[in-house]
């Protein structure tokens, strides 16, 4: 594993999503209370939230977004970013 290829955007993402789950509203968040939520992207980005769908959901979109923007021009909708998510204990 090529750890080292990932860890500067990885950084700059996690600094976005910082940023971004700064302003996020808790509206919605406490549907799902019980568990994380994370998910794994094939380039070797994961993350676990513990805010719920909708934060997960921002994560998938932002990473889509940064990341992998040649494969997805137009991003991933909500529906297949929640295709993406797992419940993590
Ligand atoms: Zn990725």
């Amino acid at each position: 594993m090529s750890r080292d290829r990932y860890s500067s955007s990885f950084r700059l993402i996690m600094q976005e999503v910082r940023v971004y789950t700064a302003h996020a509203t808790p509206n919605g968040s406490d549907m799902n209370m019980a568990g994380k939520l994370g998910a794994e992207c094939p380039c070797g980005f994961s993350f676990v939230t513990p805010h719920g769908q909708d934060d997960a959901v921002a994560v998938v979109q932002l990473h889509v977004d940064r990341v992998h923007k040649a494969d997805y021009p137009q991003g991933i909708s909500r529906a297949d970013a929640i295709a993406e998510l797992k419940e993590v204990k």
